[in-house]
């Protein structure tokens, strides 16, 4: 694949497909190109000598272009691009819908869109795709209606309607961009294409997008790791809830993954997920305009009393805190402020505050070196002019470098201020939860900027008897495994209770007798996947009851099934559950973050409390460490109410463990131990299932 960046800045564009007749998307792009493009255009169609006065070619091979739009009917779509291949045209935008999102038959062509790409080395945009914009060299490569303002944002979007949308809107707000790409069906260029190209381009300060599915979850987690290094992402995921995925799938024919994996891979990657659009562009433009913060210590300035308290309140629901001011600063504000403001944070400066007051009270938190960032609040009063606060404000904004926004309440008087803040990259907000909403942005970039990454710990393990153990499901029906696996978590170095698996009552006393203390005793079957739902455990069997347990509990599997392929029953040792916690580590392959960790409060009502977090494998110490304080029952780890801390160590470990299990075999589908069970010292998996596809192996 060439420089994407050529594709963005051509010389000479050939549009395949041209013509003058009104209502076509080859005029409206013809018409969009002739208006501003700086370069060249050129038509192609075998129909004309000539289009729009201009030289019409019969085939984009005889153009000399250096990108190629192609919007031809589908079947002749192919020919085009090799035709554009052929001649050494490497950048390719396919307009054209008929291809992936239509079906079997648009699906083979889209495949064959994609060989002729490898073939030619060749950079696609799309199929599907309303084209391509930058406003460094005025090229409209769409079909939308108008042409984007200049800025410092690159957008990328797999909903062309989107596009049109969101240029309309941020025609009228003044927010321009940089390059802008519908992504379309992302046959061959996706998402981690445009954010590596983008991270090199110096013209682009913030990247945005809005995404229905990610085409390669973890190669995007790791290109987009180095791109937020220098420039934030920021991205709306559609297809939140189970509808939205539906639709989604649908629309570009993306095969929906689980939001708790994308929650989890953008997390990782570094991204910014935006929560809806107007969240997506106040986000983007701070990280845009503003500086980043050095602390998470917030001064709230302001003349009104009520907004101080709202303001405190939406930074307390944040991650950011209000500043502590150093002893001077507090001085300072004790001798300039009257006696009955507030020198503390936030710093009420009262409502019959000039000008001049609020400058200097702004001047002074912004100078303390306790204080990260500023939001300057304000309603109207008789005494004090907004735009010459709004004057000060960017003023005090360039002498300190530290990030503010404003928060000027108001209607109409605010309009002239807000202006005066926009050009100076301070957003102005009514609602102090947005503004708020702005420092957390740039305060999170900060910490993404600072991470570090480390790589996955390779554990020594007995691969070669994990798979032997895999390969069980090969003679058998179903491709499930329960605790006949257990050996898998030994294999791999996870720790699980002394135990055996027998078929026959008197071996299931033996092994009880070598077991110091009572045992659990526990049906093995494949098809039983809730033991304790059919009264398939029992938990403290002396060794006289043994016996009994054993034909009660085959009892009740048959009563339960009586075709259920029955192993026999697991006598194992019991583990101190009072002193320690039940927790459940799992995995489940999403079809675009491949492989997903989970971590969560364990035991039998896992899917009534759902206190989980998710991870996509393979996961660092750091990460897996990270998952054991996210859960809401994470005090109860650490000991809580007189109980011994859980050997939190172990837990980490063993995320990490079953993390390499599940990379090392794509075989895996599914799995869970639970309960883990952590103990002050040391972690036992007492229970594991799991399911396997014997075609991997
Ligand atoms: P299932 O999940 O199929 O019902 P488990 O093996 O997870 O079967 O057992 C259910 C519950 O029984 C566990 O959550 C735990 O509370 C308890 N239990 C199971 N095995 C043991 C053991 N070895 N020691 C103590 N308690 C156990
Ligand atoms: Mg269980």
């Amino acid at each position: 694949m060439g420089e994407l960046s050529e594709l963005f800045a051509p010389n000479r564009i050939a549009v395949v497909g041209a013509t003058e007749r009104e209502g076509a998307i080859g005029r409206a792009i013809m018409d969009n190109l002739i208006d501003e493009f700086d370069g060249e255009v050129v038509p192609v169609n075998p129909k004309y000598d000539e289009l729009f006065g201009l030289q019409c070619y019969g085939d984009v091979g005889e153009t000399n272009a250096d990108l190629a739009v192609i919007v031809v009917p589908p079947k002749v779509v192919l020919p085009a691009m090799k035709s554009a291949g052929e001649a050494g045209i490497q950048n390719v935008v396919v307009i054209t819908a008929g291809f992936g999102e239509t079906g079997s038959e648009g699906a083979a062509r889209e495949q064959e869109l994609r060989d002729i790409a490898e073939e030619y080395d060749l950079n696609v945009v799309g199929p599907n795709s309303l084209g391509i914009m930058n406003t460094d060299v005025g090229m409209n490569a769409t079909f939308g209606p108008d042409m984007a303002l200049d800025g410092n944002m690159s957008f990328m979007s797999q909903s062309g309607a989107f596009i049109t949308a969101v240029i309309d809107w941020a025609n009228d707000e003044d927010i321009g961009f940089k390059d802008i790409v519908s992504l379309g069906n992302k046959a061959v260029l996706d998402e981690a294409d445009f954010i590596e190209t983008w991270n090199d381009d110096p013209d682009t300060e913030v990247i945005i997008g809005y995404l229905e599915g990610i085409s390669a979850g973890r190669e995007f987690i790791d290109s987009a790791r180095d791109v937020t290094k220098d420039t934030p992402i920021v991205l709306v995921k559609s297809g939140k809830t189970d509808a939205g995925a539906q639709a989604a799938s649908s629309h570009t024919g993306t095969i929906a993954g689980s939001d708790a994996a994308y929650e989890a891979g953008l997390e990782q990657a570094g991204v910014i997920r935006a929560e809806s659009v107007q969240h997506l562009f106040d986000t983007a433009r701070v990280l845009g305009d503003q500086p980043l913060p050095e602390n998470k210590d917030v001064a709230v300035i302001t003349n009104a009393g009520g907004p101080g308290v709202m303001t405190t309140d939406a930074i307390g629901e944040s991650e950011l805190k209000m500043a502590d001011f150093t002893d001077e600063t507090l001085e300072a504000f004790s001798e300039s402020l009257p006696a009955e403001g507030n020198i503390y944070n936030p710093v009420d400066i009262v409502g019959d505050a000039d000008n001049a007051r609020f400058k200097e009270a702004l001047d002074v938190a912004l100078a303390d070196d306790n204080v990260g960032m500023a939001l300057v609040l304000t309603c109207p009063t008789a005494v004090l002019d907004y735009n010459q606060l709004a004057a000060d404000t960017v003023e005090l904004q360039e002498k300190h470098d530290k990030p503010i926004a404003a928060c000027f309440m108001g209607g109409e008087r605010v309009d002239a201020a807000s202006d005066v803040m926009k050009d100076a990259g301070i957003p102005n907000y009514f609602d102090p939860s947005r503004a708020v909403d702005g420092l957390e942005a740039l305060s999170k970039y900060a910490d993404i900027r600072q991470r570090e990454y480390d790589a996955p710990t390779e554990f020594d393990v007995d691969r070669e008897r994990a798979r032997e153990i895999l390969e069980t499901v090969k003679d058998r029906d179903e491709t499930r495994l329960g605790v006949e696996a257990m050996e898998l978590l030994d294999a791999y170095g996870i720790e699980t209770p002394t135990g055996d698996i027998v078929d026959d009552p008197a071996d299931a006393l033996e092994v009880a007798e070598n077991i110091d203390g009572n045992v659990v005793m526990k049906i093995v079957s494949p098809d039983i996947l809730h033991k304790s739902d059919i009264g398939g455990v029992k938990v403290g069997v002396e060794n006289e009851d043994v016996y009994d347990a054993y034909e009660d509990l085959i009892t009740r599997a048959k009563n339960y099934q009586p075709d259920a392929n029955i192993l026999g029953v697991q006598v194992q040792e019991m583990v101190n559950l009072d002193d320690g916690v039940e927790t459940i580590v799992g995995m489940n392959r999403d079809p675009q973050f491949g492989p997903l960790m989970m971590f969560g409060l364990g035991g039998i009502f896992v899917e009534i409390l759902e206190d989980t977090t998710f991870r996509v494998a393979p996961v660092s110490e750091t990460e897996a460490e990270d998952m054991t304080k996210e859960i809401d029952a994470a005090p109860m780890l650490r000991g809580a109410r007189g109980n011994d801390p859980v050997d939190i160590g172990g837990i980490t470990e063993t995320i990490q463990r079953l993390s390499q299990l599940v990379t090392d075999f794509p075989a895996i589908l599914e799995l869970d131990i639970n309960p883990l069970v952590a103990l002050p010292d040391g972690v036992k998996a007492v229970d594991v299932r799991l399911t396997v596809d014997p075609d991997e192996l």
